[in-house]
């Protein structure tokens, strides 16, 4: 898998590039993107070694699509019409079951690998690349039956290579768990986020204030809303879901304290404290 081609290089295009071309001095890194701007910056960071455009992926032996969800579903029949018959297509969205559906029918489905790095970070941007963002972390694939074996061995080697485990999941089953581990923790972050700002305007006494607890249940809010917007309009029935039932523990814990019900809340906490033994391992 010599010529490849990253279509989105930031945070996670990226980082695959860069762990990719480590394992593997002989690949060409082609970039694609919509501004010419983002190009320059990911070759100023080598990220890639060339610029490209999409007609370019004629020549790819493995494309990577890392673009928000929404433009990975208009993109993704097109980059299929586009590739010669031999290329291996991944993409790394964060919701499954649209992405899938986009392409079922497509005639070079076979060509395509549905995945989702359980890997990131808050940033955004060619910037934010980094080197073994993969390692020890989880991949999940969907749908591995529909890629043709001899593109599925190549994928896995790939991954093997940058360091990831392999779980397999159904598009839907994928969505429904990751709106509860992933999407609601973003939303939580980013209200938890808003709500302190709304209260404290002056947001130098946040900071000063601000210990390292409120420090890392924010760091979410930090991540861009051009990627987020779309994930959450992609899962809205399973978010919606992991919502209500949110909402309903956090007026479960109001009316224990407003009913001064103290052992209750207690409780509530020593029960949440098994999140230390279904974490252990996890970093
Ligand atoms: P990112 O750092 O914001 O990079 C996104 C890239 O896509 C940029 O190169 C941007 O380039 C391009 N882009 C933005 N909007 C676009 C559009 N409408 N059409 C085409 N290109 C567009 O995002 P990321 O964190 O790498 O996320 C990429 C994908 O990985 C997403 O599908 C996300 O769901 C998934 N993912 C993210 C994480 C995470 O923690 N961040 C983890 C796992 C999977 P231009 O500026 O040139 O447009």
């Amino acid at each position: 898998m010599k010529q490849i081609y990253a279509i989105g290089i930031g945070l996670i295009g990226g980082s695959l590039a860069k762990d990719i071309k480590r394992h593997d001095s002989e690949v060409v890194v082609h970039g694609i993107s919509r501004k010419d701007a983002t190009l320059n910056e990911a070759l100023s960071l080598n990220l890639i070694d060339k610029k490209a455009t999409l007609d370019d992926i004629s020549k790819a032996d493995l494309v990577i699509v890392s673009i928000p969800v929404d433009a990975t579903v208009k993109l993704l029949p097109t980059i299929l019409d586009k590739i010669p018959e031999t290329a291996l297509v991944i993409d790394a969205g964060s919701t499954k079951e649209a992405i899938c559906k986009a392409v079922e029918n497509h005639p070079k489905r076979r060509n395509f690998l549905a995945m989702h790095p359980i890997a990131g970070t808050e940033f955004s941007g060619p910037s934010a690349a980094i080197d073994n963002l993969f390692v020890g972390k989880t991949n999940i694939i969907c749908e591995v039956e529909k890629t043709a074996f001899k593109l599925q061995e190549k994928a896995l080697k790939l991954f093997e290579a940058i360091g990831m485990r392999i779980r397999y999941m159904n598009p839907v089953a994928h969505d429904k768990h990751i709106a509860y581990v992933s999407h609601l923790s973003h939303i939580s972050s980013f209200m938890l986020g808003k709500t302190v700002i709304e209260k404290e305007k002056n947001e130098r006494d946040i900071f000063d204030m601000a210990g390292s607890g409120f420090a890392s249940t924010v760091r979410l809010a930090k991540s861009s809303p051009e990627m987020w917007t779309p994930i959450f309009k992609q899962n809205k029935a399973n978010v919606i879901e992991t919502l209500e039932e949110y909402i309903n523990n956090l007026i479960h814990f109001k009316t224990f304290m407003e009913q001064d019900d103290f052992e209750a809340v207690f409780n509530e906490m020593r029960e949440t404290n098994h999140i230390k033994d279904i974490l252990n391992g996890i970093n």
